[in-house]
């Protein structure tokens, strides 16, 4: 019987994303640590590997799928009710301790970590997805970076078939990589955990690429929602938070910010629960900072109307949410506030369209093959 790590090298291709230093190492660019890799060298991510002076990449198979709201990824501004066919992979280049998918973004770092291995071809996912009623189709549950060049493949077919296509990261990208996805991925949420380098350093990676990636995100025409969970006592200051969403309002203030609760996982198990007033603070400190949608999440009917969107023109409703389910929808087929005209920021439909789960759900056919 192989080992995970063996059966993930095995369903492997030669990546795209990579290069030759003047040494002869290989240089990874599919994430911001750009990892040189010897001859025989695996990188940070655990799923990338030099051999015979080719960088082998993960192909042909899937961690996990499921189908999820898309207010869950969260997306606020894309599709409301959308349903958003979620893939994942295993591996991540990060090693937060408090992960909330950690048994598959850990799957070769953590021996109590581990999850399936699922083969399968891209045809076969869009299939599924179609048949769910599925109008997007995401790559999420572990960093899709690492693994760009099989969700390239993946949204080749995705976007033929008409679905919508994203990505769900902790934004740790490079120019490259972007360049890489930029025709086949429309939706980009980028999780800013900290606007200090040493929380990050702390998690494993920097903050310098993961600020110029979403510069760039959003300079290049992706759509950007960021989120950040907030964690009392890493990253719940004053100070830090007025950094955070200051710097997101300068790269521009239509983008939205999503403040989310904590709660006690994988490794971290001391700090407090978010409370609400502590969320309702911190979105008070993003409109301070000149964020015109700023959402409070996880705390489900918790947090007045900071899981609705209202026109930031005139204050009047647009969106009225609960959780994942979509209460009202008023925005008018040109994607504006039917008070005062105003356009909102996103990508919206012509009108509603049905939503198809307020909860995810397993495709049962995915169920019933793995
Ligand atoms: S994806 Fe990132 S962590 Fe993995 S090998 Fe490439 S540069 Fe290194």
């Amino acid at each position: 019987m192989p080992t995970l790590a063996e059966a993930l090298a095995r369903e492997t291709r030669e990546g795209e994303l990579y290069g030759v230093l003047p040494d002869g190492r290989l240089e990874c660019y599919a994430c911001g640590h750009r990892c040189p890799l010897p001859e025989g060298a695996i990188g940070v991510c655990k799923v990338r590997f030099n051999e015979g002076g080719r960088l082998r990449v993960p192909w042909g198979y899937v961690g996990g799928v499921q189908c999820d709201p898309i207010e869950k990824k969260p997306f606020f501004h894309v599709h409301p009710g959308a349903l958003a066919y979620s893939v994942g992979m295993l591996g991540c280049d990060l090693h937060c301790s408090y992960c909330q998918n950690w048994v598959t973004s850990q799957a070769l770092r953590d021996p109590a970590a581990s999850a399936p291995l699922m083969l399968t071809t891209p045809a076969d996912l869009v299939c599924d997805a179609l048949r769910q009623h599925a109008r997007v189709m995401v790559s999420t549950y572990n960093e899709p970076l690492i693994t760009s060049e099989w969700a390239v493949a993946i949204f080749k077919e995705a976007k033929a078939a008409g679905l919508i296509t994203g990505y769900v990261s902790n934004g740790n990208g490079t120019p490259e990589v972007l360049e890489y996805i930029r025709p086949w991925v429309d939706l980009y949420k980028v999780d800013l955990k900290s606007f200090d380098d040493r929380h990050y350093r702390e998690l494993g990676g920097r903050l310098a690429p993961i600020l110029d990636t979403i510069r760039r995100l959003h300079a290049m025409g992706f759509w950007v929602e960021i989120v950040t969970l907030l964690i009392p006592g890493f990253n719940d200051s004053r100070d830090e938070i007025t950094r955070l969403t200051s710097f997101i309002a300068g790269v521009s203030p239509d983008i939205p910010w999503h403040v989310t609760a904590f709660h006690g996982d994988y490794k971290m198990t001391a700090p407090e629960a978010t409370t609400t007033d502590m969320l309702l603070d911190a979105a008070d400190l993003g409109r301070a900072s000149g964020l015109r949608y700023v959402y409070a999440g996880n705390l489900p009917g918790q947090v007045g109307d900071l899981e609705d969107t209202r026109c930031a023109a005139c204050g009047d409703l647009l969106v009225a949410r609960t959780g994942y389910h979509i209460r009202e929808y008023r925005l008018t087929a040109d994607g504006r506030c039917p008070s005062c005209a105003a356009a909102v920021p996103g990508r919206w439909g012509a009108a509603f369209e049905r939503q198809i789960a307020s909860r995810p759900f397993i495709p049962l056919r995915r169920r019933l093959e793995f």
